[in-house]
């Protein structure tokens, strides 16, 4: 039988992530075959290629990668300036893959269709960490082919898997039937689908930065063609985690983006209705009606001529469903990185550094890496993502030294509300981020008012209700 160690590791995607694992083997001199399902690497990232990240060029590139770059004359773009999604393919991914390196394992135009292990299903315990995986390939041609593999990287993301338009997690009533008038994650309003949406009624749902894009794109069509008219429906009530920490994001940019979006409701050229749980979608005419589930009862809105989805997506589990997964009940990423990362319990954008020991599954030798590795969580950052596939990568060539040594600073989001984790310390309920030390505020912009000679601000925004640990809720103060 084939040795395991002779067979290559495969990657599944060749997204950011997927082509750092690569560079991490190939640093190491491992064997490594990279399947990618689009017409070329970054095929995600370039669907929302006209979306300006909001971490800087420092925050998006790997170690490993930028060496290999480096070895052939790459020119590192500059550190602080933000590029697009399209600019992360031109000025990075599209030349990491033309390394001749990582040219000769990658393989676009392929689809993983599913994993097992060779002569074993998900029930079969004997020696099965000794069985080579098994990849069904799709090439498009109807013809499926079978590799092997070592181990797997399965670092597929989670961006052609939206969550529906129906509150529930399942399609709205009418969702399908309508599918002509809706529109998921973040269309481009500005550019190629400009037409379906100019001079239009819109409605958007959800409250994360993708809806967030959308809205503020929305808005600058607007300003072009007034009749545009955009109405913002939210699931909760509380929109701190997409108003964000303004001046305390670590990422400006990040927080210029929450705070943009909260100055267009609060002058009305955005109508909000928060807490509006979306359940049906009727015609009438070329157009639609939305209806929802409310604290006051049923609540209809429109007509609408076009809706956009951004509620975020979920990992594809049937890739792995003869694999053993270990994974969180209701986010369904890595299981260790549930309570970490849990939108029910904080907004915290940030989670401690982690690597091999928390990604790895019962599953021998596979590991969920990227932003699939966060489920339906919505708070992954790259930078997260190279550090969890250096250590991975460690791990897969035996140095656990090196795989167990984690470290990582990411940028923090300025928000940390745990307003549902009951007894939390008093560090973690602040906006604006938590206070600098040897200070009585309770949050940075407390803290910079104080500084200032004023009595303070308190932590709360204006209209964003903060309940604070104790159960009791904070006076709204107007600052952050
Ligand atoms: C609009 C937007 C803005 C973001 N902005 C930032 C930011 O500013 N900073 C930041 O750090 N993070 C940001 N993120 C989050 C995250 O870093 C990105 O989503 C990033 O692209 C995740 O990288 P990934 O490699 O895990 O997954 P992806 O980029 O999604 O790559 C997955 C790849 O796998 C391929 N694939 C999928 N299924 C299969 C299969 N079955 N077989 C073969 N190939 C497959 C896909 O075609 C794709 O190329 C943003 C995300 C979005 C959506």
């Amino acid at each position: 039988m084939t040795s395991l160690e002779s067979l290559p590791v495969a990657v599944v995607g060749a997204g950011p992530v997927g082509l750092a694992a690569a560079a991490h083997l190939i640093q190491r001199g491992m064997s490594v075959k990279v399947y990618e399902a689009g017409a070329t690497v970054g095929a995600n990232v370039r669907d929302w290629g006209h979306v300006r990240l909001f971490s800087p060029w420092e925050y998006n590139t790997d170690t490993a990668a930028r060496a290999l770059l480096q070895s052939h004359g790459w020119q590192e773009p500059s550190g602080k300036a933000m590029p697009t999604g399209s600019d992360l393919y031109d000025a990075y991914l599209k030349p990491l893959a033309a390394t001749p390196e990582m040219a000769a394992v990658i393989e676009t135009g392929v689809q993983v269709k599913a994993i097992t292990r060779l002569g074993a299903d998900k029930v079969l315990s004997k020696g099965r960490e000794t069985k080579p995986f098994v990849l069904a390939v799709s090439n498009g041609s109807g013809m499926i082919r079978r590799d092997l593999a070592r181990a797997v990287i399965d670092a597929s993301g989670t961006w052609t898997a939206p969550n529906p338009l129906g509150a529930g997690g399942i399609l709205a009533e009418g969702e399908a039937e309508n599918a002509g008038s809706i529109a998921y994650g973040i269309p481009d309003v500005l550019g190629r689908d400009r037409p379906a949406y100019e001079g239009k009624t819109i409605l958007v749902v959800g409250a994360g930065h993708s809806a967030a894009n959308v809205l503020l794109d929305l808005a600058r069509l607007a300003e072009r063609s007034p009749e545009t008219s955009i109405i913002w429906t939210t699931r909760g009530e509380n929109l701190m985690r997409v108003y964000g920490g303004g001046r305390a994001d670590q990422l400006p940019a990040r927080g210029e983006l929450g705070s943009s979006l909260k100055a267009l409701v609060d002058s009305g050229r955005i109508a909000l209705v928060s807490g509006f749980s979306a359940t049906r979608v009727t015609a009438i005419g070329n157009q639609v009606m939305l209806e929802g589930e409310t604290a006051g009862g049923i609540r209809e809105l429109g007509p609408i001529d076009r809706i956009v989805v951004s509620t975020g997506q979920r990992p594809d589990l049937n890739l792995t469903r003869e694999l053993r997964l270990d994974l969180d009940p209701w986010l369904e990423s890595a299981k260790a990185l549930g309570p970490l990362i849990d939108p029910n319990l904080h907004s915290c954008g940030s989670v401690p550094p982690h690597g091999h020991r928390e990604l790895a599954h019962p599953e021998p030798g596979f590991y969920t890496v990227g932003i699939k590795s966060y489920g339906r969580a919505p708070t992954f950052l790259m930078l997260t993502g190279y550090e969890q596939v250096r250590s991975v990568v460690a791990a897969i060539a035996g140095d656990l030294a090196g795989a167990d040594d984690v470290h990582l600073v990411l940028p923090e989001t300025g928000v940390c509300s745990t307003n549902i984790v009951p007894n939390a310390g008093p560090s973690l309920e602040c906006c604006g981020g938590p206070a600098p030390s040897q200070s009585d505020a309770c949050c940075v912009a407390d803290a910079e008012a104080k500084a200032e000679g004023k009595s303070g601000c308190g932590c709360s925004p204006s209209d964003v209700e903060l309940i604070q640990p104790a159960g009791k809720v904070a006076e709204p103060a107007g600052c952050c």
